[in-house]
């Protein structure tokens, strides 16, 4: 039984995945939730199928990166509730990028939770406006406004109830995207974890000659340097299918940190994006021709 159970859900979430790439469809499957899992010490997944939501506990209370779809907060909730949390514990809200499908349900859980809303300053512009000034989806693609209570810098360190967060600025997806490393310590040892923003260009974008975003091909390109010189031991991403969840766990394995360690599989998903990267920007530069 657990196998077709599985099959199912691996299914569903390649589904989600091409039809992300597509364009806004609100596919059913995007809000499939995921069993919620400790990944390691005091870190967990509280995200669905595909959408990753991340929560870092703390003895302050409790950080959300990203929320994925509106109406995931009640999954988000239940989610926390089965790792035995509380969503109104939740103290601070961050994104990786504030496209709609990881923040829009982030104005619901504000609201529910009272948490601080932090955000790079290019990502919170987006946050204010609902993503109505996005360079590539903005203004049909948005989503309920969120105040950001905090800017924040390419390599401040936050702290988040003693937890020592830093913040790292991945332009080009959005001009704002982040990741945040941390060290996770469990059974005596250090964990580096990375939660990337992988630099993936959405169908339709353009490199160059884009007068919405003149800078983009330089800050993917910076981006991926950034990335190349971060190293990590667990691999988390955005997206749960970029630093591959579905293999790596599935629904009643036991926990193991070890099974997130993945530093291999995060240079490949730093130079896989950025191949693709180079590719389109020498096609647009032959046509250009
Ligand atoms: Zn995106």
């Amino acid at each position: 039984m657990r196998k077709t159970r599985t099959r199912v859900v691996v299914w569903a979430c390649v589904v989600a995945a091409m039809a992300s790439a597509a364009g806004r469809e609100d596919r059913p499957e995007w809000k499939r939730p995921f069993p919620a899992h400790r990944i390691v010490g005091n870190v967990y997944y509280v995200g669905g199928c595909d959408l990753a939501s991340f929560l870092i506990v703390t003895p302050k209370g409790d950080a959300l990166i990203n929320t994925g779809l509106a109406g995931s907060a009640e999954m988000i909730r239940r989610s926390m509730a089965e790792l035995g949390f509380d969503l109104r514990d939740v103290k601070w809200l961050l994104t990786t990028q504030a496209h709609y499908d990881h923040v829009e349900a982030m104005a619901e859980v504000k609201r529910m939770t009272g948490a601080q809303m932090w955000a790079t300053a290019p990502d919170a512009t987006l946050l204010e406006d609902g993503g109505k000034s996005d360079f590539h989806f903005g203004p049909a693609f948005n989503y309920p406004p969120v105040k950001v209570d905090r800017r924040l810098n390419d390599g401040e360190v936050l702290d988040l109830g003693g937890v020592k967060v830093t913040v790292h600025l991945h332009p080009g997806h959005t001009r704002g995207s982040a990741s945040y490393s941390l060290v996770a310590r469990d059974g005596g040892k250090d964990y580096r974890v990375l939660i990337a923003n992988i630099a993936t260009i959405n169908p339709g974008v353009k490199l160059l000659n884009n007068a919405k975003y003149p800078r983009i091909a330089e800050d993917y390109a910076l981006t991926f340097e950034r990335q190349k010189k971060l190293e990590c031991d667990v691999f988390l991403a955005s997206h749960a299918s970029q630093y591959g969840l579905h293999e790596k766990f599935r629904p009643g394995m036991a926990y193991d940190p070890e099974r997130f360690v993945d530093p291999v599989g995060y240079r490949r998903a730093v130079a896989e994006a950025e191949a693709a990267y180079r590719k389109q920007l020498s096609e647009e530069r032959a046509e250009g021709k």
